[in-house]
């Protein structure tokens, strides 16, 4: 389209035309919620879960999280998938803030969720105590569809379309933080 055609027409002509229209910061948020690289953390039974979502018949490379990182520099999420023992809790606090901002947690299991069935003086009873979580996903363990829906829902979280428990609208993540 010459860029004299741009300047005339209103922007509902554009847009019917198939020019569409967004702010930089929802550029932004579309293209960060698409690659939200896992940092590498399993730590029991649920990590075998957390390996299958991305084989061939789960395939979470669909949503853009397939690139699990080794180095936590590289990473935006930490999937925290498995319990957590009380001696593994500062390693793990320490790889959650060598991460770059912005960054997510997502809770994978009971027992990172609430300690599941290991309530004893060895295990994390929430890794909401260590870092904060953004998603906690329910099982044990959760089958990997129940890990893609929650970096789904993490993908509405940092596109500003996600609601609190009061039903507000939760602000999108800021384009500028990193
Ligand atoms: S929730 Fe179940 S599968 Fe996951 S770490 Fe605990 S016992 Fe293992």
């Amino acid at each position: 389209m010459p860029l004299k055609e741009l300047f005339e027409k209103d922007w509902q002509e554009l847009e019917s035309e198939g020019v569409l229209f967004s702010s930089l910061e929802k550029l932004v948020a579309w293209g960060r919620s698409n690659s939200l690289w896992p940092a590498t953390f399993g730590l029991a039974c649920c990590a075998i879960e957390m390996m299958s979502s991305t084989d061939g018949r789960n395939d979470l490379a669909r949503f853009g999280s397939e690139v699990f990182r080794a180095s936590p520099r590289q990473a935006d999420v930490m999937i925290v998938a498995g319990r957590l023992s009380k001696k593994m809790a500062p390693v793990m606090r320490r790889v959650y803030d060598q991460m770059p901002d912005p960054k997510w947690v997502i809770s994978m299991g009971a027992c990172a969720s609430s300690g599941g069935m290991f309530n004893n003086y060895a295990i994390v009873q929430n890794v909401d105590s260590v870092v904060p979580v953004d998603i906690f996903v329910p099982g044990c363990p959760p089958r990997p569809e129940a890990l893609i829906y929650a970096v789904m829902q993490l993908q509405k979280k940092v596109r500003g379309e996600a609601f609190d428990g009061l039903g507000q609208q939760l602000p999108m993540v800021d384009a500028w933080t990193r």
